[in-house]
C-alpha cells in the first residue's frame, strides 16, 4: 500500500511538474534556436522575406533564427512540416498565400487546415503579384500580351512554384480571365523559376514583387501589369493590371509567420513582439520597401488581424480556383 501511494505520489509529482514546465518554458523562451521553416527554395520572396525580418527578429530574441528550405508540392510539404512540429516556439514557418489560403481548395487531402491547425504570429509583408514575361517574349504590353497569348497558347510555358502556391494560384487566374491553358513547368519556388525566365527556358510568370524589383529594374524580364489597386512605388513604370486593360486581375499576395497549433501563448506573444520590432526597424522597412514589400500597420501585425487575413483569403480564392477548375491530384 506504501508502495502504491509513492508510486501514486510520484506520479501526481509529474504531473505538477509537467504543468509547471509550460509556463516556466514559456518564460525562459527562447533558450536556444529558432528554425523558421521557408517552404520554396532559397532566393524566392518567400525566402528574401523570411531572413529580412528572421535577422532581425534573432536581434529581439537572442538567439539565431536559422531558416530551413522545405521544398516540394507548392509549399504544403513545409507547412505539413511546421504543423507536425512540437508547438514550443522552436519551429515556426513563413507561410503565404498560397500554402495558408489557396492550397485548401487545390489539395482537396490537404493535411492541414490553415485556420485551425497553427497559431497565427503575424503577418510579415504585402506582396503584390505581377505578370512577366522572359525579356524576348513578343508582346510590349498587357494587350499585346493578351493578344500573342491566345495565339500562340499551344507552345506557351508558365513557370510556378508548384502546384498551391502564389506563382500559381494567380497565373490560375490570369489564364482563366484570358482563356488559354498553357504548359505548366514546376519548379521548387520562384527563385529557381526567375533564374529560367531571365535565361529565356520559360515565357511567363506571375510572381511576388519582392524578387522581382531587381530583374525589373536590370532589364533582365519584362513586366507587364501588377495586381493592385495602386501602382507600386518600387516599380512606378508598371502600370497597374487596371490601367493595363486587365481590371479582374486582382493579386496582391503576403507572407506571414504561423506557429503550430498550441503553442502557448506568452510565445507566441514573444513571437509577435520581435516581428513587430522587426518591422519598426527602419532598416528592415527600407529593404522591404526598396524590394516593393508593403509593410502591415500595427493593426494588421496581430494574430487576430492574420487569422482574419487567413479566413478571408481562403473564402476568397476558393471560388476562382473552383471556376478554373483547378486540382492537384
Ligand atoms: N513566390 C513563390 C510562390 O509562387 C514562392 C517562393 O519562392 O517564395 O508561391
Amino acid at each position: 500500500m506504501l508502495f502504491l501511494k509513492s508510486i501514486v505520489g510520484a506520479f501526481l509529482g509529474l504531473i505538477a511538474l509537467g504543468l509547471a514546465a509550460g509556463p516556466i518554458a514559456a518564460q525562459e523562451y527562447p533558450s536556444r534556436n529558432i528554425t523558421l521553416i521557408v517552404p520554396f527554395a532559397a532566393g524566392g520572396p518567400t525566402d528574401v522575406v523570411a531572413r529580412i525580418v528572421g535577422e532581425h527578429m534573432s536581434r529581439t530574441l537572442g538567439r539565431s533564427v536559422l531558416i530551413e528550405n522545405t521544398l516540394g508540392a507548392g509549399g504544403t510539404t513545409a507547412s505539413t512540416r511546421a504543423m507536425r512540429a512540437a508547438p514550443d516556439g522552436y519551429t515556426i514557418i513563413m507561410g503565404h498565400m498560397g500554402t495558408h489560403a489557396a492550397a485548401v481548395a487545390l489539395y482537396p487531402n490537404l493535411a492541414y487546415n490553415p485556420s485551425t491547425d497553427f497559431e497565427p504570429i503575424g503577418m510579415a509583408s504585402g506582396t503584390p503579384v505581377l505578370i512577366l514575361a522572359k525579356r524576348d517574349f513578343p508582346a510590349k504590353d498587357m494587350k499585346e500580351f493578351v493578344t500573342y497569348a491566345k495565339a500562340n497558347e499551344a507552345k506557351l510555358n508558365m513557370a510556378h512554384a508548384g502546384i498551391g502556391s502564389v506563382s500559381f494560384t494567380t497565373c490560375l487566374l490570369l489564364n482563366s480571365l484570358i482563356g488559354i491553358k498553357p504548359t505548366s513547368i514546376p519548379f521548387s519556388g520562384t527563385g529557381p523559376a526567375m533564374n529560367a525566365l531571365v535565361g529565356g527556358q520559360v515565357d511567363f510568370m506571375c510572381d511576388q514583387v519582392v524578387s522581382v524589383v531587381p530583374q525589373v529594374q536590370a532589364g533582365t524580364i519584362k513586366a507587364y501589369a501588377v495586381g493592385t489597386p495602386e501602382r507600386n512605388p518600387a516599380l512606378p513604370d508598371v502600370p497597374t493590371a487596371k490601367e493595363a486593360g486587365l481590371p479582374e486581375f486582382k493579386a496582391s499576395a503576403w507572407n506571414a509567420l504561423f506557429a503550430p497549433k498550441g503553442t502557448p501563448k506568452p510565445i507566441i506573444d514573444k513571437l509577435n513582439a520581435a516581428l513587430v520590432a522587426a518591422l519598426d526597424d527602419p532598416g528592415v522597412r527600407k529593404r522591404l520597401i526598396d524590394l516593393g514589400g508593403e509593410i502591415p500597420n500595427r493593426e494588421g501585425r496581430t494574430p487576430q488581424a492574420l487569422a482574419d487575413l487567413v479566413k478571408s483569403e481562403i473564402a476568397k480564392w476558393t471560388p476562382i480556383i473552383k471556376a478554373a477548375g483547378a486540382v492537384a491530384n
